[in-house]
């Protein structure tokens, strides 16, 4: 089968040949229609997050059709669509997934990352992490959902009820949670670079009451997501919020967070982080999203050219979410 091939961080991904993956006990194997391109997927490339497998196939925004079911593989059948997520494994047992907490098993496996991932023609997935998806949306336009939606979904759960909303990095998370948010009657206030006429009007247009720069918000707000993974954005962001309030971080790397004063934090203010996801956030989200229903920005690009999607995402060229599409 056709795959990039990370070899080591920050090298270009290599176009290759490799055997196609046998689905083993409990595992299924399944044939890539289109992966997403997460922020993520570039922290692993540029060496970012420790200890990646290598050499690696990047991608855990995978849609793709069950071709075969190894021994045991549960209720899949040949045929049917599936989504594998980043959450590949857990083990069951440690002090966090015995409290509904698998997101921060301490021995879990991720997609693209420790285990290879949709940067390929096939995959395999241990079938109890793999999420049934329904035939309707194209595969393209439901990637972005496995990741930018579902860990944006977390984060946006983690903010409770608040009904002040910013979203501070306006990409393919954003985009998506924007519209979820809009759905269950919050206001969004969009958060980009001054003077970003287009990602304004882009948010506007998936349901957001305000968009701007930072210090241009025209209210305080009960929350705020930081997408974007640039620390400073974390104190500008608690400084924007209400009492009690809260700052909630969905990437998984960001630059450091400079100080502030205790004053920016007290009266209840709180800054925390989102690691991961559960299975649980699956089952809720993906429903959800097909009631609001959510519709997906994505910019396409063909297997081979999964290194100019990374650039791109890198340079912020894209509104909305990177794909790619494997086989239609
Ligand atoms: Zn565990
Ligand atoms: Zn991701």
């Amino acid at each position: 089968m056709r795959a990039m091939v990370l070899d080591a961080p920050g090298t270009p991904l290599r176009v290759a040949q490799l055997p196609e993956p046998e689905p083993g006990r409990g595992r299924l194997a399944v044939r890539v229609l289109a992966c997403g391109v997460c922020r993520t997927d570039l922290h692993v490339f540029d060496g970012e997050l420790p200890e990646p497998k290598l050499p690696l196939v990047l991608g855990h925004q995978i849609v793709g059709e069950v071709v075969a079911a190894g021994e045991g593989a549960g209720p899949f059948a040949p045929g049917e669509r599936v989504g594998i997520p980043w959450l590949g494994w857990t083990d069951g047992e440690c002090r966090y997934c015995r409290s509904g907490r698998e997101n921060l098993c301490e021995h879990a496996l991720f997609t693209g990352y420790t285990l290879d991932g949709g940067y390929a023609e096939f995959a395999v997935a241990d079938e109890r992490y793999c999420f049934a998806l329904s035939a309707a949306p194209s595969p393209v336009a439901l990637a972005p959902l496995l990741c930018a939606g579902l860990i944006g979904y977390r984060a946006l759960r983690m903010c409770g009820d608040a009904e002040r909303l910013a979203l501070y990095g306006f990409g393919g998370s954003a985009h998506i949670i924007c519209q979820v948010a809009a759905h269950q009657g919050r206001r969004v206030f969009a958060v980009t670079r001054r003077g970003d006429a287009e990602k304004q009007a882009f948010a506007r247009g998936l349901g957001a009451k305000w968009a701007g720069a930072p210090d241009e918000l025209p209210e305080p707000l009960d929350a705020a997501i930081v997408f974007a993974p640039a620390g400073e954005l974390v104190t500008a962001a608690l400084r924007a919020l209400a009492p009690g309030g809260v700052v909630v971080c969905a990437g998984i790397h960001m630059s450091d967070i400079p100080s502030f004063p205790y004053d920016d934090l007290w009266r209840e203010r709180q800054i925390r982080s989102v690691a991961n996801l559960t299975r649980l956030d699956g089952e809720e989200f993906l429903p959800l999203a097909a009631e609001v229903p959510v519709r997906t920005e994505v910019t396409a690009y063909p297997l081979e050219r999964a290194g100019d999607a990374l650039d791109d995402l890198r340079a912020g060229r894209l509104s909305g979410s990177a794909v790619l599409t494997v086989a239609e």
